[in-house]
C-alpha cells in the first residue's frame, strides 16, 4: 500500500486539450498496474514490468478493439512522482484517442483525478513539501523564463532549505532559552541566544522582501504609463514593444481608452498600460479617461510618470495615485530641453536613448535586491506565513525569556505552515547534536 494510505486509483489526461503529436493519460494508485494490464497489450504485462521501464504495444477497449498504439510507462510505488504505482500511456495526441483511453482506465476501476491531485498525492506521500508542490504549479504555468527559474528553484527544495536554515536558528535560540530557564546559575552566553535570533531575523526579513519579486516573477507586473496628453506615453510604449501597437498621434487627448501590451522587460513579465492623459478637462469622455488613468495607476505595481522634456517642467499632479511606486521619466530626450534640475531617467522614443537605463530602473523597482539565485516566496500563502514568522521573531527579541520562548514556538509554527512540513522535527536533531546544554 502507498505511504499516503490512499486506496483509490486516479486517472486523468495529463496533456493539454486539443490535438498534438503525443498525448498522455496518467494513472496513479494501488490499482494502476492492474488498470494498465487491462488497457494495454504489449510484449509483457505491465504488472510484470520493472519500474522505470516502458513497453510498446496497443491500447485496447473492453471488447479488444484497438484504440491506438503507443507506449506504457511503468513507475513503481516509492519511486514515482506520486509515491504510488503509476502507469502512463503515451498515445497519439488527439482528443478522440485520449478520451477513449481515459474512459477505459475508468472502466477498469480508476476514478477521474481532481485538479492537482497527482501532486497532492506526492505531497501526502512526503515526496514534496508544500512549497515544492506550489513550485510544480508554477512550472506548469510559467510564461517567462523568470517564472520558470523561480519555480524550478522552488521545486529543487531551495526554498525549503532556506526556511530550514531560519528554523534552525530559531530552534537554537529556543534551546538557549530553555537552558537559561533550567540552569539559571550556569548562564548562557549571548552568542547562543542573541546571535542566532539576529541571524533568523535578518534572513526572515530578506525572505519576506523576496515575496514581491517572487510574485512579480510568477504572475508578472502591471506598469502604468501616465502623463499629460502628448507627454509621449504611446510613443514610449511602442518603443518598448518595438512595434506599433497603440495609435501614436500628435493631437492632444486622443488616447481616451487604455491599451495593454505584454512584454518581457529585463526578464520580468510586464503588462504595460497606456492610460489617457492626466489633466483637468471639461470634456466628458476625456474626463472619464482621466479617472480611469488614476484607477489603473492605483492598481499598478509601478507607475511611469512621463513628462515632456521639451516643455517647461511642471509639478506632477498632486493627485498622483497614493501608495503606488512612481518612476519619473523625462521624455523626448532628443529634443532640446529647458529643464535645469537633474533628471535620473531621460528617454527618447525616437532614438531609443535611455531605454536600457529605463529597463534597469524598472527591474530594480520591481525586483529590488532580492538575491539572484536564491529561492523567493512566490505565492501569497507563503508570504503570509513568512510575515507571521517574522512578526513573532521580532516580538521575541525584546521579551523576557519565558515569553520569548512562546513567540519563537509560534514563529516555528508559521514556518511549518510555509513548507507544510514539520520543520521543528526536521531540525531539532541536527541542532541539538551540536548544542551543549550548560556544558
Ligand atoms: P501621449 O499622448 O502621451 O501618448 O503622447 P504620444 O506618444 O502620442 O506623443 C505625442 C507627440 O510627441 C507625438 O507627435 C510624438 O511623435 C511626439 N513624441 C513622442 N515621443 C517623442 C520623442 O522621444 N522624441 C520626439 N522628438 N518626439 C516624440
Ligand atoms: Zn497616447
Amino acid at each position: 500500500t502507498s505511504r499516503s494510505g490512499l486506496t483509490d486509483t486516479i486517472a486523468a489526461i495529463a496533456t493539454a486539450p486539443g490535438s498534438a503529436g503525443v498525448g498522455i493519460v496518467r494513472v496513479s494508485g494501488p490499482n494502476a498496474l492492474a488498470v494498465a494490464d487491462g488497457a494495454f497489450v504489449g510484449k509483457r504485462r505491465p504488472s510484470r514490468t520493472a519500474g522505470g521501464r516502458f513497453l510498446f504495444g496497443q491500447l485496447v477497449g473492453a471488447d479488444g478493439e484497438i484504440l491506438d498504439e503507443g507506449l506504457c510507462l511503468i513507475f513503481r510505488g516509492g519511486r514515482s512522482y506520486t509515491g504510488e504505482d503509476v502507469a502512463e500511456f503515451q498515445t497519439h495526441g488527439s482528443p478522440a484517442v485520449l478520451a477513449r483511453v481515459l474512459a477505459r482506465a475508468l472502466e477498469l476501476g480508476a476514478r477521474p483525478a481532481r485538479p492537482g491531485e497527482f501532486t497532492l498525492r506526492a505531497y501526502l506521500a512526503g515526496r514534496l513539501d508544500l512549497a515544492q508542490a506550489e513550485a510544480v504549479l508554477g512550472l506548469v504555468e510559467a510564461q517567462t523564463d523568470a517564472a520558470r527559474r523561480q519555480a524550478s528553484l522552488g521545486l529543487s527544495g531551495a526554498l525549503g532549505a532556506r526556511v530550514t536554515r531560519i528554523a534552525a536558528n530559531i530552534t537554537r535560540t529556543l534551546a538557549a532559552i530553555q537552558a537559561m530557564l533550567d540552569y539559571p546559575e550556569e548562564g548562557v552566553p549571548d552568542e547562543d541566544r542573541a546571535a542566532p535570533l539576529a541571524a533568523a531575523e535578518a534572513d526572515l526579513t530578506a525572505l519576506v522582501q523576496s515575496a514581491r519579486a517572487g510574485q512579480i516573477s510568477a504572475r508578472g507586473a502591471r506598469l502604468a504609463l501616465i502623463g499629460r496628453p502628448n507627454a509621449g506615453k504611446s510613443s514610449l510604449l511602442n518603443a518598448l514593444l518595438g512595434y506599433e501597437r497603440s495609435i501614436v498621434t500628435p493631437i492632444a487627448g486622443t488616447t481616451r481608452d487604455y491599451l495593454e501590451a505584454g512584454l518581457e522587460l529585463a526578464g520580468v513579465p510586464v503588462t504595460l498600460i497606456d492610460t489617457a492623459g492626466l489633466r483637468d478637462t471639461a470634456d466628458e469622455i476625456e474626463a472619464a479617461g482621466v479617472r480611469q488613468a488614476h484607477a489603473l495607476a492605483e492598481r499598478a505595481d509601478l507607475v511611469l510618470a512621463l513628462e515632456d522634456g521639451s516643455e517647461p517642467r511642471e509639478a506632477l499632479p498632486a493627485d498622483l495615485p497614493h501608495g503606488a511606486r512612481v518612476l519619473r521619466v523625462q521624455t523626448k530626450a532628443d529634443l532640446p530641453t529647458a529643464w535645469t534640475d537633474p533628471v535620473v531617467l531621460r528617454v527618447s522614443a525616437v532614438t531609443g536613448a535611455g531605454l536600457p537605463e529605463l529597463r534597469d530602473a524598472v527591474h530594480a523597482a520591481l525586483i529590488g535586491d532580492a538575491a539572484r539565485g536564491e529561492a523567493w516566496l512566490t505565492t501569497e500563502r507563503q508570504a503570509d506565513a513568512a510575515r507571521r514568522a517574522l512578526e513573532h521573531v521580532q516580538a521575541a527579541v525584546h521579551l523576557p525569556d519565558d515569553l520569548a520562548g512562546y513567540e519563537l514556538e509560534e514563529a516555528l509554527r508559521a514556518l511549518s505552515d510555509l513548507t507544510g512540513r514539520d520543520v521543528q522535527e526536521d531540525v531539532v536533531d541536527a541542532v541539538f547534536r551540536n548544542f551543549c546544554v550548560g556544558k
